[in-house]
């Protein structure tokens, strides 16, 4: 892929004067680049080694402040250090910054160098790491849906979230006409990804006023989550140099559709796709079936993963293509597993549940530990659902709210082995963290039904 950059080619884009500035990030809980822009001359000649950040950024929420209960890192404990350690194997250009280049770092603690355990980055390499002790690799693409808006982010805040207005006029799935009128936008979201190095498949409008779509190709776990955290952090800034905003929040309107994050899976082996088997009338291979049955049967426990704000379950709502059930089908919209490929050799699993609010590492991290669990415990998967599964009573519900997603995760006996206690506790905190400020504020809903009238 162009955009790509070894050490030495940005040593010699800096000593040549294109680089002057290397944004050394990391991504945090909530799946955000954060960070430090260094002067491209230093990076080069020093930070590469490493750097330094406050401990807070890996127990902090969406408005950085410092909740209690987190065994890292606390008031108590003093808030001290990580190192950050840039992977020089993610280093690319970011175009649509002038003179800008990029890379993702790990995590270390700030003495032993150890990776941190609850970095989203370190959680999914731990499961792609046992996977590989199995002998597979996993494939992964993530769907990002967002809305964008006539307004920039700075009037759509001083008008106190109430002038936000849509950049269509009406639904736009798959409509050439309106996305032309966004290609001021949209075109240079794909083009600059493209030329960073995201291998950029497709944009398209989707079933909503101002809702996008932007697919990107499948690839391995880490490159799809590093993908998936540059273009979301891509399409929020060229939105922003274009005077528009773009929103990932999954139901930023109860009346219309939300926006969510699909996650396509499959494994490989020695670089043919493990999950095909000509012989069966699906083309799944059992390795799939098994994989399937773990994905299916813990997805409650998970599911926190994939929908992580009180916001995220406003999205689950039957007839907007938003599932509601935790089974799975072929090619069918209304469940909450899509078989897609079927008797191809691209076969591969779909989950529909994760809102675009998703945090790509962790969401992935999680399936595959599902699906691991399933192929170790070879769990038998339950016949396909047919018809709308919207209402079909005896399928499984997705947890429909936050709390009771929080105790899902909690209670979780196979994501603590595969995570790690330490791991559960900390997100469990901040799960309900979340809770507890939405508990505490009184939203415009509470005044406007009876300021008056109670
Ligand atoms: P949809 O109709 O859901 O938009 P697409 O055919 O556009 O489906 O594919 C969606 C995503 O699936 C793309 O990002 C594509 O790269 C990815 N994909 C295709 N084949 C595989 C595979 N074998 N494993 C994982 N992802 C895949």
């Amino acid at each position: 892929m162009p955009g790509i950059l070894s050490f030495d080619d940005l040593k010699s884009l800096v000593a040549n004067g294109t680089i002057d500035t290397v944004l050394t990030c990391l991504v945090d809980m909530q799946g955000r680049l954060m960070g430090k822009r260094f002067h491209a001359v230093n990076f080069v000649e020093n930070s590469y080694k490493e750097t330094h950040c406050c401990n807070y950024l890996l127990a902090t929420d969406l408005e950085m402040a410092t909740p209690e209960g987190y065994a890292s890192s606390s008031w108590q404990s003093g808030y001290g250090d990580y190192v950050m350690k840039p992977d020089l194997g993610t280093i690319r250009l970011m175009p649509w910054l002038e003179g800008t280049a990029m890379v993702l770092c790990d995590i270390l603690d700030h003495h032993t160098h150890e990776p941190i355990s609850h970095s989203p980055r370190t959680i999914l390499k731990k499961q792609v790491t046992r996977l590989k002790t199995l002998g597979f690799d996993a494939m992964m693409a993530t769907e990002l849906e967002f809305f964008l808006f006539e307004q920039s982010f700075d009037d759509i805040r001083k008008s106190g979230f109430r002038e936000m207005r849509p950049i269509s006029g009406y639904n736009e799935d798959y409509h050439i006409l309106q996305t032309t009128k966004e290609e001021g936008v949209m075109r240079p979201i794909r083009n600059h990804l493209f030329a960073a190095g995201i291998p950029i498949e497709n944009s398209k409008g989707e079933a909503e006023t101002g809702q996008e779509e932007l697919n990107i190709r499948y690839a391995d776990a880490l490159d799809c989550a590093d993908h998936h955290t540059i273009a979301k952090h891509a399409v929020k800034e060229i939105a922003w140099q274009q005077g528009r905003a773009a929103t990932f929040l999954p139901k930023w309107d109860h009346t219309k559709v939300g926006s969510s994050s699909h996650v396509h899976q499959s494994l490989w082996q020695g670089g043919e796709p493990a999950f095909y088997d000509k012989s069966d009338n699906l083309g799944m291979s059992d390795l799939m079936r098994h994989y399937m049955a773990g994905l299916i049967a813990y997805s409650p426990d998970y599911t926190y993963f994939l929908a992580p704000y009180v916001n995220s379950y406003k999205r689950f709502s039957k007839g907007t293509f938003a599932p509601t059930k935790s089974v799975w089908s072929v090619d069918n919209r209304t469940a909450g597993f899509r078989l897609c490929g079927d008797g191809t050799k691209g076969v591969r699993v779909e989950c529909r549940i994760g809102g675009s609010d998703i945090n790509p590492y962790l969401a992935q991290a999680v399936m595959l530990a599902a699906g691991i669990k399933g192929i170790e415990d070879k769990m038998k998967l339950a016949p396909a659902t047919t018809g709308d599964v919207y209402e079909d009573s005896k399928a499984a519900d997705i947890p429909q709210t936050l709390r009771m997603a929080t105790e899902k995760l909690r209670a979780s006996e196979f994501l603590r082995t595969a995570l790690g206690d330490d791991v559960v506790d900390h997100y469990t905190r901040a799960a309900e963290w979340e809770q507890e400020e939405f508990d505490r504020v009184v939203t415009d809903w509470e005044i406007a039904r009876g300021f008056e009238r109670a």
